[in-house]
């Protein structure tokens, strides 16, 4: 039955219209705020509704009769959304079905998106009874847009909700999602043991700050993380060992710079083409090189690759990290091929430096050149300026 005021589709799609006509530049400062803001309300209320939606579509199977695995994919697929974000939409509407007062003021623009999520975030399985005793006081809290103390209060009630030790623990979750930029996004929830044991590693594999290294903390966590994750595939036990090798395919002319093409990580898709010679450059990556029509030309890991006695000789002479300043010691190193394979160089200690991790990356990047005679190292900058 059509809405009071016509179809709501076909009035949404005015406004959007009319809304895409404005051209924010043409309007004084204060017009563009108050729009801004006001458009933000407009899609958190729509936000509230497509949540219903979302969990009505589930509960009558709808994603399942065309086929689908579920119905977060069948939202996925129909409507180009990322599938956690459909999960999550409809979870947030099986929740305003117990708590109705806040979906209410959801969809009346009382609320916004994220407080709605914030009271959804209470949720802990069993006690579905308290969360709802206790809505009145969280929507008062969200009603005044003071998000924090929200989180606080959902907080406090998810630990007095926990407390009686009735409630199941909250499994620990680990979600790999890859974003709008093609970017893999890495989001983990661990409790208490768990959390510690991941912390500690983590801060026992970050990299202390250097004169010579300039990467916010940040980025030293996530390359500690990558430097477990190579260590621990190093050390997976023999009859698994196929399945915990890093493995790319690149085409022989990307690969020689000859031109754009493949060059795809096993699991996570394209990958940029300095990164590929560095993880090409060492040993621990299996890699599978074709020639222009896709056929393998080389596959596995080649005799390039420095076996343990070389790289033992070169850990020997390096001890450590040789870019200047810096000495990290040889467990953070790599074997960096001076003059690539790809382009001829040997695999021989002449030709092999050791650098940390974070100088391998650089080294890799444009501009930068190695010097290396198998004693005496110079290396310059895009600037052209050596290094010391
Ligand atoms: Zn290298
Ligand atoms: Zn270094």
């Amino acid at each position: 039955m059509p809405a009071p005021g016509g179809d709501p589709i076909a009035l949404l799609a005015a406004a959007a219209d009319a809304l895409a006509r404005l051209d924010p530049s043409d309007l004084p400062d204060a017009a563009v705020a108050d729009l801004a803001v006001a458009t933000r309300r407009g899609i958190d209320r729509l936000e509230g509704c497509f949540a219903r939606l979302a969990r009505n579509a589930h509960v009558r199977g709808i994603g399942s009769e065309s086929g689908a695995s579920s119905t977060a994919a069948w939202l996925a697929r129909q409507a180009g959304m990322r599938s956690g974000d459909a999960r999550a939409a409809i979870e947030a509407g099986e929740l305003t079905d117990l708590l109705t007062h806040t979906g209410a003021a959801w969809r009346a623009g009382a609320i916004s998106t994220g407080a709605a999520r914030a009271i959804i975030g209470a949720r802990v399985e069993g006690h579905d009874d308290k969360l709802a005793a206790c809505e009145p006081e969280l929507l008062e809290l969200a009603r005044t847009r003071d998000l924090n103390r929200l989180r606080r209060a959902a907080a406090r009630f998810r630990k007095y909700a926990e407390s009686d030790g009735a409630a199941p623990r909250v499994p620990d979750g680990l979600h790999l999602s890859t974003s709008w930029a093609g970017r893999t996004v890495l989001s983990g929830d661990f409790a208490d043991l768990a959390a510690e044991t991941v912390v500690t590693a983590i801060h026992a594999y970050t990299e202390a700050p250097d004169r010579t290294d300039p990467r916010p903390g940040s980025q030293r966590r996530a390359d500690a993380l990558v430097r477990i994750c190579e260590v621990a595939l190093e050390h997976i036990p023999a009859g698994r060992r196929n399945r915990g090798q890093v493995s790319v395919v690149v085409d022989w002319a990307t690969l020689t710079g000859g031109s754009p093409g493949r060059a795809d990580g096993q699991y996570t898709g394209p990958i940029h083409l300095d990164d590929v010679h560095r993880l090409l450059c060492d040993t621990t990556v299996s890699r599978i090189v074709t020639d222009p029509a896709g056929i393998p030309i080389d596959v596995g890991r080649a005799k390039r690759t420095p076996p343990a006695r070389l790289r033992r000789a070169v850990v020997a002479r390096d001890q450590g990290c040789r870019f200047p300043g810096c000495g990290r010691p040889p467990g953070w190193c790599d074997a960096h091929h001076v003059r690539h394979w790809t382009r001829g160089g040997p695999t021989d200690s002449r030709n092999l430096v050791l650098v940390c991790g974070y100088h391998h990356r650089l080294l890799h990047r444009p501009g930068w050149t190695v010097a290396f005679d198998g004693e005496e190292l110079h290396i310059r900058g895009p600037d052209g300026g050596e290094v010391t």
